[in-house]
């Protein structure tokens, strides 16, 4: 009797261990895609973009809301080039991490919940970091006086430039 009891809960503590484990698995697994809250959007353009990343407009500028807000998901090594908002720009970094430059400056680490403020009419760039994902909200304001002017890609050279 003493021996089933002693092998029941040996059994019933490999299940539960199992089970712990499994679940370590599945959440280590999850990457920035698997964790978004919007939709992942439509392939960015190839001038504007090094790599893959993903658009969604989220907030469309009309008579009332001069503004316009969306989602962008960038995969890994992946960044904008570098350009400027006459009016600025707000990052709300939602999943992963990334980075983000401000011209003459060293690149900053952006992590899920992290907020950026761009100055307007600053030259600048944002992307995921080599190793991971990164998805960020834009918030552009004012989208009346203009939303953006694209430059020059970002080399290899300026982003492994840590
Ligand atoms: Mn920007």
């Amino acid at each position: 009797m003493r021996k089933i009891r002693a092998a029941l809960i040996l059994i019933f503590t490999l299940l539960v261990s199992i089970n712990l484990s499994c679940q370590k698995v599945d959440q280590s697994e999850k990457s920035a895609e698997d964790t978004m809250i919007f939709p992942k959007g439509w392939l960015a353009p190839e001038q504007f973009f090094t790599s893959k990343a993903y658009v969604t407009g989220l907030v469309e500028n009309d008579s009332v809301f001069t503004m316009a807000a969306g989602s962008v998901l960038f995969e890994a090594g992946a960044r904008s080039n570098w350009h400027l908002h006459p009016c600025g720009q707000i990052l709300m970094v939602t999943s992963g991490v990334g980075y983000h430059q401000i011209k003459g400056q060293p690149i900053e680490i952006i992590r899920k919940g992290d907020v950026v403020k761009c100055p307007p009419n600053v030259d600048h760039w944002h992307g995921a970091s080599k190793d991971s994902s990164m998805s960020h909200i834009y918030i552009l304001p004012n989208t009346e006086k203009g939303v953006v002017e694209w430059k020059a890609p970002v080399t290899d050279e300026e982003y492994a430039n840590l």
